[in-house]
C-alpha cells in the first residue's frame, strides 16, 4: 500500500515568557520529534494520557498549528513549505473532526449551513448544488432532510457527531484527523459513530488518523496504533502485534490496565508511579524514566531512538539496545 502522509521529526514547541518584558525562558515541548507514516487507506490510531501532544500532532499535521520543525509530507508535497494559498486548496483533501461537536459547531447556524460551509469556502458547486449535496450528506452520516433546518442545541450529542464528520467529508478529502471524536459521547453512541466512521471509511476511501486517550476505543478500529508520551512516539505497531507483544514499558502499563477479552491470556497488572511529568520540565533521557518500573542509569542520560525492532514495529526504550 502506498504511503500517504509522511510525519518526520515533527515539533511543536510554545514559548514560556517570564519576567517583566515578557521575555522567552524556554519552551513548553509539546510535541518534539515525532515522526511515522500513514498508508493509503489505513486507520492509523494514536494514543495516550492527556497532554502528551496528540491532539497538537494532529493539528501540526494540518497546519491548524504551525509546526516548529520538521516535516509533514502528504503525497509526496511538503504541507509547511506550502504558502497560504496553496495550503488553503490542499485543505479540501485534509480535514479534521474535533472532539466537542459542541464547541466545534457555530450555534446560530442552522446544521444545513454548518455543513455546506466548505463547499462555500472552496467554491464547489452553485447554491443548488451544494443544497442538493448537504442533504445527501446528511443521508450519508444517517440524520434526515429536515434536519438541516435545526441549530446545533436542537441535536443528541452523537447526531452533533455526525454532523461534524458531514462538514468534513463535505469537500470529499482524502485524509480526516479524527481528535477523540467519541470521547465526549455516552458509552452507548460510541459504538455508532465508530461504526460510521468504518462505513464512511470503506464508501469514502478515507484515510483516518484517529486520536484517543484510550486503548480500548482504537482497537476496533486501528489498523495501526501509535503511542505518545509526553510529547514523543514511543512505540508504533500493527494492532494486534501491539496489544499481543508490545515493547515499551508504557505501552505494557496502559495495556495491563484495558480489560482484556481472554481472562485466560492474564495480564500483571502494571500500575505506573506518579503521575505525567510537567512538559515544561521533562525529564532528560527517556522522558518516561520517572515512571518507569526497569528505568536504568543509561535512561536518565540518552534518549533512546525510536527505532524499528522488526516487521515495522518501532519502539523507542533502552531496554531494546542490549
Ligand atoms: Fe524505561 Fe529506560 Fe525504556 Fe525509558 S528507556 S522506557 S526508562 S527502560
Ligand atoms: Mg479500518
Amino acid at each position: 500500500t502506498p504511503t500517504l502522509l509522511e510525519v518526520e521529526g515533527l515539533k511543536k514547541y510554545y514559548p514560556i515568557r517570564g519576567g517583566v518584558f515578557g521575555r522567552r525562558t524556554g519552551d513548553v515541548k509539546a510535541v518534539d520529534g515525532v515522526s511515522f507514516s500513514v498508508r493509503a487507506g489505513e486507520t492509523l490510531g494514536i494514543v495516550g494520557e492527556s497532554g502528551c501532544g496528540k491532539s497538537t500532532t494532529g493539528r501540526a499535521i494540518l497546519r491548524l498549528e504551525e509546526p516548529t520543525a520538521g516535516d509533514v509530507r502528504f503525497k509526496g508535497i511538503s504541507l509547511p513549505s506550502l504558502h497560504a494559498e496553496a495550503m488553503r486548496q490542499m485543505r479540501r483533501q485534509l480535514q479534521m473532526v474535533f472532539q466537542d461537536p459542541f464547541a466545534s459547531l457555530n450555534p446560530r447556524k442552522k446544521a444545513g449551513a454548518i455543513i455546506e460551509e466548505p463547499l462555500l469556502v472552496h467554491g464547489i458547486g452553485d447554491a443548488k448544488e451544494r443544497r442538493q449535496q448537504v442533504q445527501e450528506l446528511l443521508h450519508v452520516v444517517g440524520l434526515d432532510s429536515y434536519h438541516a433546518e435545526r441549530f446545533p442545541h436542537q441535536f443528541s450529542g452523537g447526531q452533533r457527531q455526525r454532523i461534524g464528520i458531514a462538514r468534513a467529508l463535505a469537500v470529499r478529502p482524502k485524509l480526516i484527523v479524527a481528535d477523540e471524536p467519541v470521547s465526549a459521547l455516552d458509552v452507548s453512541i460510541q459504538s455508532q459513530v465508530l461504526n460510521l466512521l468504518e462505513d464512511l471509511q470503506e464508501s469514502f476511501d478515507l484515510t483516518y488518523i484517529f486520536i484517543a486517550h484510550d486503548l480500548s476505543v482504537v482497537r476496533h478500529i486501528s489498523d495501526r496504533i501509535g503511542v505518545m508520551y509526553l510529547g514523543r512516539m514511543v512505540e508504533l505497531a500493527e494492532r494486534d502485534e501491539l496489544y499481543d507483544h508490545p515493547i515499551h514499558p508504557y505501552t505494557q502499563a496502559l495495556l495491563s490496565a484495558v480489560p482484556i477479552p481472554n481472562p485466560a491470556a492474564k495480564r500483571e497488572r502494571i500500575v505506573l508511579q506518579g503521575d505525567v511529568p510537567n512538559p515544561k520540565d521533562p525529564p532528560s533521557g527517556c522522558a518516561f524514566h520517572t515512571r518507569c518500573p526497569y528505568v536504568m542509569e543509561i535512561c536518565r542520560q540518552e534518549r533512546p531512538l525510536f527505532r524499528n525492532q522488526g516487521g515495522g514495529h518501532f519502539a523507542a526504550c533502552h531496554l531494546t539496545e542490549k
